[in-house]
């Protein structure tokens, strides 16, 4: 039987907050507890200042305790694309942001004491086709040259040290990324900042942002507040409250699977640096080892946008088996996703607007950069000079003919998995190729 719930919430659910009512005036509301939000008002409560954050559903019931856990601060672009569009300056500075992000992520939990299986593995990324592999190769220089990150391209005849399968053409493997139990993350976040003193409400939507006369009159479902600044911390959940952030990111679904537990022999072939794991294919997955090693979580992102369909679900369990054929017929115990958030030039945002203070659209990389972005938001407010980021530039433009649902998405991915069938044989060809008698 398949539970539609995350895999996660076996350990850490997200809870159920006592209903309070909200204090008529603080110094700063929130929009969404989620990492983002969290950590806006840790950061805040932390400086002296009151706190309200609010959640429409339970705190970290958005992507937060949903996620692969896989802390890669991803930016999308390449560097040498982001070179090409946003000059040299920024491509850099950016990229060297996402190391810092990184490096804080490991320090805070660290420094918290957040216990939440953190573990700096190193990442493999699998090359789809040879040129694939060549670009890998030259960016394993770049990390090393230019931002002294320990990269490395595998060739295709030793990938099988790093990762169990011959579906790639080599790939690349870095060490600065790793993984973390997501939910287990969040609800130490969200202890963290209680403790600091802001208050968090569960399941209270925020319904309306109104300006007014040196800060905000906020409409929400448990009554109204008045606050001096406002974050919107939405991300991927971005609703009606804000019509505007609506039309510039794109909510897409991100599903995960679970296998049953495997043996130890098996996940030892399958895993055996137990490295979190990416690819260059359009229609690309994720996934990696659950902490205790035990089984894979496999994820990828779909076209669906209405309902529960299952066959993402069959794709995924097609798509893990192209990679691992020995796991064809193995049952998996868990399937759920949650929604990220894309924009249309796939860098996260730090932005302020009409005295609204936004960070958002991490394109499904939040595990390190929400909780980044959200920390930089509060020290804007707070006029602490570490707030200066790469991802605070103009905000993300509007997508023509968007206001909140994603029509066109069924149609992209189909042109995604086209692209993939074109580059290179079905993988589900290629996999036989290599695994066939
Ligand atoms: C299946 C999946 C796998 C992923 N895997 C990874 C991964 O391996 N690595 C990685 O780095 N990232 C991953 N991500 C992305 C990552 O989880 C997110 O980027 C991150 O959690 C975003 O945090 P957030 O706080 O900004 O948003 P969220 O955690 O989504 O929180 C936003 C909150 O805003 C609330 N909200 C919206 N509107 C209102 C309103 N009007 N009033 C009150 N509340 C409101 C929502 O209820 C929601 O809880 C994944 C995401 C998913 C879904």
């Amino acid at each position: 039987m398949l539970a539609a719930v995350p895999y996660w919430w076996g350990a850490a659910v997200p809870p159920r907050l006592p209903k309070r009512t909200p204090q008529r005036r603080c110094d700063v509301l929130i929009v969404g507890a989620g990492y983002t939000g969290l950590s806006a008002g840790l950061t805040l409560a932390r400086a002296g200042r009151s706190v309200q954050i609010f959640d429409r559903q339970r705190p970290g019931e958005g992507a937060s305790t949903r996620n692969g856990g896989i802390a890669s601060g991803n930016l999308r672009p390449s560097y040498r694309q982001m070179r090409r569009k946003f000059g040299k300056a920024r491509a850099l500075a950016l990229a060297a942001e996402a190391k810092a992000a990184r490096e804080d992520l490991a320090a805070f939990i660290a420094r918290e004491k957040i216990a939440c299986d953190f573990e700096l593995t190193g990442r493999f990324t699998g090359a789809a086709t040879a040129a694939d592999y060549e670009s890998l190769a030259r960016e394993a220089e770049h990390l090393r040259n230019d931002l002294r990150i320990e990269a490395y391209a595998v060739p295709r005849d030793e990938q099988m040290r790093v990762l169990g399968t011959e579906f790639y053409h080599g790939g690349l493997l870095r060490n600065d990324i790793g993984g973390l139990h997501p939910a287990k993350f969040f609800v130490g976040l969200l202890a963290a900042a209680q403790a600091a003193g802001a208050t968090v409400h569960g399941e209270t939507a925020v319904l309306g942002l109104l300006p007014k006369a040196g800060g905000f009159a906020v409409k929400t479902a448990a009554g109204p507040v008045e606050a001096d600044h406002v974050i919107v911390a939405t991300n991927g959940y971005t609703d009606s409250v804000d019509p505007w952030l609506r039309r510039r990111l794109v909510p897409v679904r991100s599903r995960i699977i679970a296998t049953a537990p495997l043996s130890n022999n098996l996940m030892a072939d399958l895993m055996p640096k137990r490295v979190m794991c990416a690819e260059t294919r359009k229609l690309h997955y994720y996934y990696r080892p659950a902490p205790d090693g035990t089984r894979i979580l496999f994820g990828g992102r779909d076209g669906s946008i209405v309902g529960d369909p299952a066959w993402p679900t069959q794709h995924l369990q097609r798509a893990l088996t192209d990679i691992f054929p020995v796991l064809d017929g193995v049952p998996i115990t868990h399937g759920w996703w949650g929604n990220v958030a894309m924009n249309r030039d796939m860098i996260p945002r730090i932005f302020s607007r009409d005295g609204l203070r936004y960070a958002v659209g991490y394109c499904g990389s939040g595990v390190v950069w929400a909780r980044w972005a959200g920390q930089k938001a509060a020290w804007q407010i707070l006029g602490d000079e570490r707030a200066q980021s790469a991802l605070d530039f103009r905000p993300p433009p509007a997508i023509p003919l968007f206001n909140g649902t994603a029509w066109f998405l069924p149609a992209v991915y189909a042109w995604l998995g086209l692209q993939d069938k074109w580059r290179r044989p079905t993988a589900r060809a290629e996999a036989e190729t290599h695994h066939g008698p």
